[in-house]
């Protein structure tokens, strides 16, 4: 079996794999500052487009990054509850991997669909070594070996198609892509509801990711080598560094000047400006250990690593 998808032959597009006749169960998890909460609205959405009954129900409220956020989205002729119980999920869409991993017992045995990001958020709190090159206890389970355990299942680097597009932020809207694909329902339904969930100036970069999820996932349906370029990610920490070999990059435009990267950078080296903006004023006590990244909430702020790429692929 590939790594990047499993699909089974079942599926056929335009069917709900795994729906009973009456209710579509849609277990949406990711952490805090991922748009869990967009996605499982344009769900409901469409659910109302398509003229069902939906429920929706959904915990959030993390204002910093590596918090879990999840909802529930049922749609049907008649829905009589908000919320999906365990090994009901016909779909469970994962915006950041362990998540994913971590609510798959939610996903109905022999006919669930499994959807992630293989991206990797390591929640700041859970570093307790920050030296750079230091291993983090991440899941170790590799896609192909996650995808074995599910009827149907397609892991992706949503956030590598989403920043081919110039905006990593919106990853989500690329599973949305792969979603649709799955669900069926035409692609003008789906459009229709993101345009209306995201903010107007984000909406054209939105129906492109939307289309770039489609695509993987058509093409990963007929062509599973196709989609081996977006299956696996970078590692999540920067391999040993010797020499000052990464970059801190600011979006400004991303900026809303909460306070949480510069109150929690261990070096103090982030501060805020007269427009409310973080800056680098301290660029020589940065230590590159990715705190102010894993923390900012609007994914305003990346380490790069500067070094040429030696990950393998
Ligand atoms: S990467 Fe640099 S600026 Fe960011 S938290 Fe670490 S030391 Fe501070
Ligand atoms: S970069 Fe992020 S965490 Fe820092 S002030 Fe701006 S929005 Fe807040």
């Amino acid at each position: 079996m590939d790594m990047a998808q499993k699909v089974s032959a079942e599926t056929a597009p335009g069917t709900t794999p795994g729906a009973t006749p009456d209710t579509t169960n849609v277990l949406i998890v990711g952490v805090g500052g991922q748009g869990v909460i967009m996605v499982s609205r344009v769900m409901a959405r469409i659910g109302q487009l398509q003229g069902f009954d939906v429920k929706q129900s959904e915990v959030h409220g993390m204002a910093k990054r590596g918090g879990v956020v999840f909802s529930h989205v049922r749609f049907g002729p008649t829905v009589w509850s908000p919320t999906i119980p365990r090994g009901k999920a016909d779909i469970l869409l994962a915006l950041e991997w362990a998540e994913g991993l971590r609510w798959l017992n939610y996903l109905k045995k022999g006919s669930g669909t499994f959807i992630a990001d293989t991206r990797h958020i390591v929640p700041p709190f859970a570093c307790l070594d920050r030296t750079r090159g230091a291993k983090l206890g991440y899941l170790a389970e590799p896609p192909g070996v996650v995808l074995d355990q599910v009827a149907d299942g397609y892991a992706l680097d949503a956030t590598a198609l989403a920043s081919a597009l110039g905006n990593h932020r919106v990853s989500n809207t690329v599973l949305l892509g792969t979603l649709s694909v799955v669900i069926g329902f035409a692609p003008e339904i789906w459009q229709k509801a993101i345009a209306e969930m995201v903010p107007p100036r984000t909406v054209e970069v939105n129906l492109k990711a939307f289309e770039a999820g489609r695509r993987w996932a058509a093409a990963a349906r007929e062509n599973p080598e196709s989609a081996r370029e977006h299956t696996l990610r970078k590692p999540a920490v920067l391999p040993e560094l010797e020499a000052r070999d990464f970059e801190l990059r600011i979006t400004p435009e991303w900026c809303k000047g909460c306070d949480i990267c510069v109150k929690m950078c261990p070096e103090r080296c982030l501060s805020l400006n007269a427009l409310n903006i973080v800056e680098l004023t301290e660029p020589d006590r940065c230590t590159g250990c990715r705190i102010c990244e894993w923390l900012c909430p609007d994914f305003a702020i990346d380490v790069i690593k500067t070094l040429p790429e030696t990950a393998s692929r």
